[in-house]
């Protein structure tokens, strides 16, 4: 029998996410009809690098789960980012923005029956304590 679920989550493994993502997850409403989840360091990073990888773990989704929707959550002060040195956080967030599209990009090629959905996770602490999601438009 299939089983189909309508979203795929791809998210940042960092730990400080889990508390506050999953409220998130409940109440945003994005999630209903389930998700899978690709939790990786960066989130879209490797797909933006041009990793082949994660991009067929979207295709199991899109194929096998039939999925409608890909959440991509990117967030600020990311580990996966620091390789860059940024000089800023605003440096960091414009440069993972552009990953965002990129990698927003190379999934609608591959799978263009999918929507992706680019979220920003704003930590409004080092820890993770308060974070804000903010939907980001195309
Ligand atoms: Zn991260």
């Amino acid at each position: 029998m299939a089983h189909i679920c309508k979203n795929l989550l791809i998210r940042c493994m960092d730990y400080r996410l889990n508390g506050k993502l999953g409220e998130w997850i409940n109440n945003s409403g994005l999630f209903a009809g389930g998700y899978d989840v690709i939790s990786v360091a960066g989130a879209g990073k490797h797909i933006a690098d041009g990793s082949l990888e994660e991009l067929a773990d979207v295709g199991v989704s899109a194929n096998l789960h039939q999925v409608e929707n890909v959440i991509l959550v990117h967030h600020s002060d990311c580990g996966a980012y620091q390789c860059y040195n940024f000089s800023s956080p605003e440096e960091e967030k414009k440069k993972q923005f552009e990953d965002m599209e990129k990698v927003k990009q190379k999934i609608l090629e591959k799978y263009p029956s999918v929507k992706v959905i680019k979220v920003w996770a704003e930590l409004k602490d080092p820890e993770g304590k308060e974070i804000e999601f903010i939907l980001l438009s195309d």
